[in-house]
């Protein structure tokens, strides 16, 4: 047999799956893989169900539905004040990963350079390498995840097409601040780059910290690919609807991208969602507080068993530092053996770098039932002996 693409032979399966197949092996309680339980709003599902009865049930337009467009509009006026015209800047696309491949694939030219900062998502750079780009990495270090500064000017060159910024940020829960996007605005003007910016947790802040988009920012109207995922907004992470907004010169060349990695996406989820957008501001508030109480409550439990607990002011994720409990395991034995041993699946955090990771902090998703959470302590308390 001839060789299949070195980049994707080399990945492996995503540890999201990896330790979501264990936990069900074992009947673990998974609070690994980021999606949230009990959360779906009943409204979207009725308007969904709704759609899929009264059809239509072909291709509906490569950008996506009138409806959601506008709605994405709106959306971008009313939380942050942006205009944006639904027509020609606001493209649809099936979940944020795809939204993503489409940006790289349609802005990368093989020997661009790509600044990226880690802990970084699995999807972004076998795609950004697959795209024929070469990666700069920064690296955020626990417990404080503070932006290098000067790392990350270093990091830039004239060969810089551009850099992912996803605040708020997978694993770490960090928002990114206003004076750490305009020093990182000041950078992609200095060197004439482009900002993807993965904001699919945009409405998962807590403790009253806002979310800000680097778009916003001055100068970077024609630099940024703004994305959002229905999955994270709506707690539907199974539906895959996400969205691009981008000034024309930059959305055109990922529409190029898009029409040949999915085309479209299901016109019924679209419908449903461009209706959930418009939801009163009472729906957004709610579901940030909701979450927040979820996050405090594994905190402190986590926190009693002996895990010290970083601060998360978004995203659905709390990083632990275990060494309290196990000085000998590395975090990704560690957590095979919390779900084969405790029944509880966490992620391991040194995935989310490329090497030279410290091995002692575990991801756990508290975006759960609460009874689920519950019992996840149980049984850690448990596992740890404290009962
Ligand atoms: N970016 C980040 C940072 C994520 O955590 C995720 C998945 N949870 C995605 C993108 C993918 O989102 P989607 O499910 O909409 O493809
Ligand atoms: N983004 C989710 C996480 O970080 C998982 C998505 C996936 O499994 N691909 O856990």
């Amino acid at each position: 047999m001839k060789d299949a693409n070195s980049i994707f032979a080399a990945c492996g399966t995503t540890i999201f799956e990896v330790m979501s197949r264990l936990a069900v092996e074992h009947g673990a309680i998974n609070l690994g893989q980021g999606f949230p339980e009990g959360l779906e709003p009943p409204a979207l599902l009725a308007e969904a169900a709704r759609a899929v009865a009264a059809g239509p049930h072909q291709y509906p337009p490569m950008m996506g539905i009138e409806a959601l467009r506008r709605a994405v509009a709106a959306h971008a006026l009313r939380f942050y004040d942006l205009e944006v015209d639904p027509m020609t800047e606001v493209m649809v696309t099936s979940g944020a990963t795809e939204a993503l491949a489409d940006c790289l694939f349609g802005l990368i030219e093989p020997g661009d350079e790509v600044v990226l900062i880690e802990p970084l998502y699995d999807s972004y750079l076998p795609i950004v390498r697959r795209a024929g780009g070469t990666a700069r990495l920064v690296r955020l270090e626990p417990p404080h995840w503070t932006l290098p500064r000067d790392q990350l000017r270093a990091a830039f060159s004239r060969r810089t097409k551009l850099m992912i910024l996803n605040s708020p940020m997978n694993p770490t829960g960090k928002v990114f601040t206003s004076e750490e996007l305009d020093f990182i605005a000041g950078l992609l003007i200095e060197h004439d780059a482009y900002c993807v910016c993965d904001e699919v947790y945009e409405h998962l802040t807590y403790d009253g910290i806002g979310h800000l988009p680097l778009i916003t920012r001055p100068g970077m109207r024609e630099r940024c690919l703004r994305i959002g995922s229905a999955g994270k907004t709506f707690s539907l992470t199974g539906w895959k609807v996400g969205y691009v907004t981008a000034c024309p010169a930059l959305l055109t060349p990922v529409a190029r991208a898009h029409q040949f990695l999915t085309f479209t996406t299901p016109p019924h989820l679209q419908q449903a969602v461009a209706f959930g957008l418009a939801s009163e501001d009472e729906y957004y508030r709610s579901l940030s507080v909701d979450l927040a109480g979820r996050r405090d409550r594994l905190a402190e439990g986590l926190t009693a068993i002996g895990f010290e607990m970083l601060p998360a002011g978004g995203s659905y994720f709390l990083v632990a530092d275990f060494r309290r409990l196990d000085t000998a395991a590395d975090d990704l034995e560690f957590c095979r053996r919390l779900t084969i041993e405790a029944g509880v699946t966490a992620v391991p955090v040194s995935i989310f770098y490329q090497a030279g990771a410290i091995r002692h902090y575990v991801r756990f998703c508290f975006a759960k039932r609460r009874d689920a959470l519950d019992e996840a302590l149980n049984r850690l308390t448990r596992f740890f002996g404290h009962l």
